[in-house]
């Protein structure tokens, strides 16, 4: 029979197939595939319809496994398609951030996520793993992290923050949380390299660590009378104990997650207690500082060569950047995309998660029929507009994008199912698709079937036919009437 190349819209898949100038006659597969990236050619395939069967073609079985993946989105939504479809990546890193500190959802919430990426072809799945509101991993070495602060008094974040921030122990009455242990996080590591997902953990330092410091009092700035700056939001980078903790702690999670990428936070260091610090000041004047954030970037230095002598490379916010960091680490844009430009231009590999369009903790409808939210509108259309490639960008520096869902006012599985779809089937598409084959009209159409799909598996999302106009028009912004926006990320 004739092979006909499919258009992606007729096929109705999220992401869509890439399309491909028809080959000649005859092409074999591996000539196809010989064009492309390595780690394209890992994840290409090609799928031939003949009238009672179908050949699927892949250099690897993860390759099979995006082809089958698309088959299964065609078997869902009812499609039987003849010719070929040819198909492989646009980005490599391809990923969704979880923060499971601020709330925790537990190991069968994370497993039903990586079942719903995969089936998106998505390939990273990024955990947030501690930050001020709990520590959630075991940690041998420092047991107390989770001993003492993944309970809290208060089951949403805000009820916690509400009654200042009071830890709990597992048997404290009323207390809620819980952590992951690491037999646990194995598990679901093996659970994602099935579906050809990669987990990086991350450990947030110096910032959003005041847990650290309520568990471990002596990674505390020390004040000259000798007190410990108690409740204070930063690690010490001028004490010992700091990296002590830190090292021995990378040590464990590098144990149980194998990615060749690790993510340090390294964000929003507010640096206030660094200048009353005997420490911090001891430290300054060993490395000839003259201000107080030079002890940002020493501290992300040093744990980057601790990461880089394990045989791993770190990733951190794009504030690294700020205070000096080798060219190998690599940089997330989250404040806009401007982090992003300026790291692929000093030569770092970047990932680009922008608050402005990435953030689905963010509003995806009017403010008045959405549960509360922060950030401007997030929309479905607005998302799925995004360019991850963004001008003055270095494309060969451009490792991927990603989805980020901040949790504090997430505090159930449900609501965060509700924020993440559909609007991570517009992160798969621009992450998967190139950009010239994107068409807004016919992923809505794709995006409304696979909603039913989930819905019918039991996913909780968001509801596209009371989708307001505003919303449908892809606007970024609130009409007149909003109410204040609150951003706390
Ligand atoms: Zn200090």
């Amino acid at each position: 029979m004739k092979l006909i190349i499919i258009l992606a819209a007729a096929l109705g898949l999220v992401p869509a197939p890439v399309k491909h100038t028809p080959e000649k006659d005859g092409t074999s597969f591996k000539e196809a595939v010989a064009q492309l990236e390595p780690w394209q050619q890992e994840e290409a395939y090609r799928i031939t319809f003949y009238e009672k069967r179908i050949k699927v073609e892949a250099l690897t079985p993860q390759g099979r496994f995006r082809a089958q993946k698309t088959l299964e989105q065609l078997e869902l939504l009812g499609e039987r398609p003849e010719g070929t479809i040819f198909d492989y990546p646009r980005l490599r890193h391809r990923g969704l951030m979880l923060d499971e500190s601020r709330s925790f959802h537990g190991i069968e919430f994370l497993k039903k996520q990586i079942d719903a990426m995969a089936l998106l072809k998505l390939n990273v799945l990024h955990l947030h793993l501690d930050d001020s509101a709990g520590w959630r991993l075991e940690s041998e070495s420092y047991p107390d992290l989770t001993a003492l602060t993944a309970w809290r008094m208060g089951y949403t974040y805000h009820e916690w923050e509400a009654g200042r921030y009071q830890f709990a122990k597992a048997d404290t009455p009323g207390a809620s949380g819980g952590y992951y242990t690491k037999a646990q996080m194995k598990e679901l590591v093996a659970y994602a390299a099935g579906r050809y997902i990669t987990i990086i953990p991350e450990i947030e330092m110096p910032g959003h660590s005041m847990e650290v410091g309520y568990a471990y009092p002596q990674v505390l700035c020390e004040l000259p009378d000798g007190r410990l700056h108690t409740g204070a939001w930063d690690l010490c980078p001028g004490n010992e104990a700091t990296y002590r903790l830190l090292e021995a702690v990378l040590k464990e999670v590098m144990e149980v997650f194998p990615s060749p990428l690790i993510h340090i936070g390294g964000d929003e260091a507010t640096m206030k207690t660094w200048s009353q610090c005997v420490n911090c000041a001891r430290r300054m004047q060993e490395e000839g500082y003259t201000e107080v954030k030079q002890l940002q970037g020493y501290l992300v230095r040093r744990i980057e060569r601790f990461v880089a002598a394990n045989g791993r490379r770190i990733i951190g916010w794009d504030e690294i950047l700020e205070t000096g960091v080798p060219q190998n680490a690599v940089v997330q844009s989250w404040r806009g995309s401007s982090g992003g430009v300026r790291a692929s231009a000093q030569g770092h590999d970047v990932i680009m998660s922008p608050n402005t369009h990435c953030y689905f903790n963010y509003y995806q409808d009017l403010i008045r029929k959405e549960p509360k939210a922060v950030g401007e509108l997030v929309s479905l259309r607005f998302a799925y507009g995004y360019e991850p490639l963004a001008s003055g960008m270095d494309a060969n520096h451009l490792l991927g994008v990603q989805a980020n869902l901040w949790t504090e006012l997430i505090p159930t599985s449900e609501h965060a199912e509700y924020m993440l779809y559909p609007r991570l089937l517009a992160l798969a598409e621009t992450a998967w698709t190139p950009a010239s084959a994107k068409e807004y009209k016919g992923f809505r159409k794709r995006a409304r079937a696979l909603v039913d799909v989930l819905r019918a598996r039991g996913y909780n999302t968001f509801d596209m036919d009371t989708e307001s106009d505003l919303a449908r028009s892809g606007l970024q912004r609130f009409p007149p009437e909003g109410v204040p926006i609150p951003i706390d990320d």
